[in-house]
């Protein structure tokens, strides 16, 4: 009979499992397993036999694939964090796996340059590569039937044995603990999943891990997407506990006609009512202001910031890139310059002496809306009573970040976040449940969407002509390539090429913008096609989000099949922010796969960025979501937001009901500290 003191600690750390010492604790830790509790989320790969052996031309997005591969070359960067790339090819296409924290030595052994391998692993899809990232499963062809058998394999670990790893996980799933049930809702009781402890037991089984759809992986999955939310939810209701001293004077005209020389449409009259109500509350407002490319989230903050001023407070809008908070500066001052405000900018560039000079102003109270770039948040600058801190284009920030920005500016400072990543509806509580949402839906009625059309690329000629008539129009004109260089890359067209290109045809009309420039050298660029210095500029997706660009009409995207659905959209929200019409002419090489004829028919019939970026997600997978993967926001270890798309909603309706403070928090203890969460709240 088994007794309580058989059972371990799942938190305590693996070298306290009998077997392990410090010379496998090492081998794990370097698989970022440390706690036991590690051990038990490192499932063996999915059973796979030679039936379910697949070629590169049928990979599927999140579904694990075993392919026969052949070994082309590596790629080994010398850059610490950068992971090893294997390239592998087989009669369809290529493939990379990819490998974090792994040693060269190893991975040549296991990959011989030109032999064949069995690989087997999760696919997915980054930088428009299929990719195997660390593979749970390889062996050299020879040994294909390997595969078929009957006995779970764990992802490699070098210089352990199977044998001896299967042991240890057998020694461990034995002894876990009785833990109970934790979830007593009856939303979660019709489900009827099973429990926590069997859920994981199971899953060890590589036959029931196969299926993403069995009840074992929903249990998990339910519990790790209910840890999500319930962290928001927690870190929601810290910051609606904070009181704050209320804004009062506040002026509820929002007919700005004659001011700003356009109607507000109903859609940004109601979010200014919103978010003046949060500002009178005495409930610190936190909210994040989702719109489109050119909805006009920028006069919503300045007309609430504009309340906060007549209030007795300072404001502080923080963009991204000094152009932006130059752009948003200079659009407040000629919008609002009538009312004889005190405004600034401070950026990087911003002169010493000038620097003490605001610095000193915006401590003595004199200044009243402070424009900026992350400078504004230097310890130097004191702030004398600031009120309302308004962040631009912020979807780089993690959840962390924005916990730690809610304190910045004191109790009393409320906090408007503004993107224009559009999140999938579906997708928008996992997100951004700590903050409260306002969507700005209805574009501007004067604003035609932009018109979309595609060209194969053997009709250059044409599209180089076009571009010639806009610029005898005194049109300016983007054209976005995905590459900086053809040597990586030879199938694409790099900027560099497409520049010499260009510039041959208009010399000295043209500019070259991508990453590897610096920050001044881009902004400059931008600036001589603000000035209309440059007619064209040939650039990477670098091209600022948010920067209006009015005279620019015409965006040209190269291999456009290259660029996900929300990217492509974001990129042709560039232009068409003026009076004239927009277009976009999508690019592509001869051969266009049924996926990629597919995304150009969404682009053509949409102009909804959350329509779009849903079905991005659809195609592509969550992870691809624009923004995600420069956020180090983490993909979740389990759950699968589109296979498991109703525990979202059923999670979402538990958490809505209830409130979660520190008492009730704590019977989802166990969970918290499963998924790494205690450091958050
Ligand atoms: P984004 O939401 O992408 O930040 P902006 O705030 O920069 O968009 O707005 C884009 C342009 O639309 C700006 O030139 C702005 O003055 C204009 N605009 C905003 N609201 C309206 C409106 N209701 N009617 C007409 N033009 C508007
Ligand atoms: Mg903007």
């Amino acid at each position: 009979m088994e007794n309580i003191e058989n059972k371990i600690d799942l938190f305590k750390s693996i070298k306290s499992i009998k077997g392990v010492g410090s010379k496998i604790s090492k081998y794990l830790n370097n698989k970022k397993i440390d706690k036991i509790k590690d051990l038990l989320l490192d499932f063996p790969y999915s059973q796979t036999d030679r039936g379910n052996l697949i070629e590169t031309n049928k990979l599927e997005i999140g579904k694990i694939a075993t392919l026969k591969l052949k070994i082309l070359k590596y790629n080994f960067p010398r850059i610490r964090n950068l992971p090893n790339k294997i390239i592998c090819e087989d009669d369809k296409g290529k493939i990379e796996i990819v490998y974090f924290n792994s040693k060269e030595p190893y991975l040549k052994k296991i990959y011989p340059l030109n032999s064949n391998v069995v690989v087997s692993g999760k696919v997915n899809y980054y930088k428009n590569k299929y990719q195997i990232t660390n593979p749970e499963y390889v062996t050299e062809a020879e040994n294909i039937n390997e595969v078929s058998r009957l006995i779970p394999k764990y992802a490699l670990t070098e210089g352990l044995t199977e044998k001896k790893y299967r042991k240890i996980i057998g020694n461990v799933l034995n002894t876990i603990p009785d833990l109970g049930e934790w979830h007593d809702d009856d939303l979660f009781k019709k489900l009827n999943l099973p429990s926590w402890k069997n859920s994981i037991i199971n899953l060890h089984n590589p036959e029931i891990k196969k299926d993403l759809n069995s009840i074992y992986y929903k249990r998990l999955a339910f519990d790790e997407i209910f840890t999500n939310l319930l962290i928001h939810s927690y870190n929601r209701e810290k910051i609606k506990k904070i009181k704050k001293k209320q804004k009062k004077i506040i002026d509820l005209n929002l007919n700005f006609k004659n001011k700003i020389g356009f109607e507000l449409t109903k859609n940004q009259k109601n979010i200014i009512t919103e978010i003046l109500n949060d500002l009178t509350s005495e409930k610190k407002m936190f909210r994040i202001l989702q719109g489109d490319v050119g909805s006009g989230k920028t006069i919503i903050a300045f007309i609430t910031a504009l309340n906060v001023i007549k209030s007795g407070y300072q404001c502080a809008l923080m963009a991204p890139t000094e152009i932006l908070a130059k752009q948003h500066f200079h659009s407040f001052k000629k919008l609002f310059g009538y009312l004889d405000l005190n405004i600034t900018i401070l950026t990087g560039k911003t002169k010493y002496s000038e620097k003490k000079e605001i610095i000193e102003q915006i401590k003595c109270g004199k200044t009243n809306f402070i424009f900026g770039t992350h400078s504004l948040f230097q310890k130097t600058i004191k702030f004398n009573n600031l009120g309302y801190i308004i962040i631009d284009e912020q979807h780089k920030f993690g959840v962390k970040q924005r916990m730690d920005l809610s304190n910045k500016g004191g109790k009393n400072c409320d906090i408007l976040l503004m993107s224009a990543t559009p999140i999938p509806r579906t997708m928008m509580m996992t997100i951004y449940g700590d903050m409260d949402i306002s969507i700005l839906k209805e574009k501007p009625l004067d604003r035609k969407p932009v018109l979309t059309i595609s060209k194969p690329e053997k009709k250059i000629d044409e599209v180089i002509n076009y571009v010639e008539k806009q610029i005898d129009l005194n049109n300016q004109v983007f054209w976005v390539c995905p590459f900086i260089e053809d040597r990586n890359n030879p199938e694409f067209t790099s900027v560099k090429k497409r520049y010499e290109l260009i510039n041959k045809r208009f010399p000295k009309k043209v500019g070259l913008m991508h990453g590897s420039l610096t920050k001044i050298e881009q902004e400059s660029l931008l600036e001589k096609f603000l000035q209309k210095e440059i007619k064209v500029l040939i650039s990477t997706t670098v091209i600022e989000v948010g920067i209006d660009f009015p005279n620019a009409n015409l965006i040209i995207i190269d291999n456009s099949n290259k660029f996900g659905l929300a990217q492509l959209h974001q990129l042709r929200g560039r232009v068409g922010r003026g009076k004239k019409q927009g277009i976009c002419i999508l690019m592509y090489k001869e051969s266009l796969s049924k996926n990629a004829i597919k995304r150009i028919k969404i682009l053509k019939s949409s102009n909804d960025g959350f329509d779009i970026s849903e079905k991005d997600m659809q195609l592509r997978g969550f992870g691809d979501l624009i923004g995600f993967q420069q956020s180090g926001v983490k993909y979740f270890k389990i759950a699968d937001p589109m296979i498991h798309k109703n525990l979202f909603q059923i999670a979402e309706k538990i958490i809505k009901k209830d409130n979660f403070n520190y008492k009730n928090i704590r019977k989802y203890n166990f969970l918290l500290k499963f998924f790494d969460k205690t450091d958050i709240i």
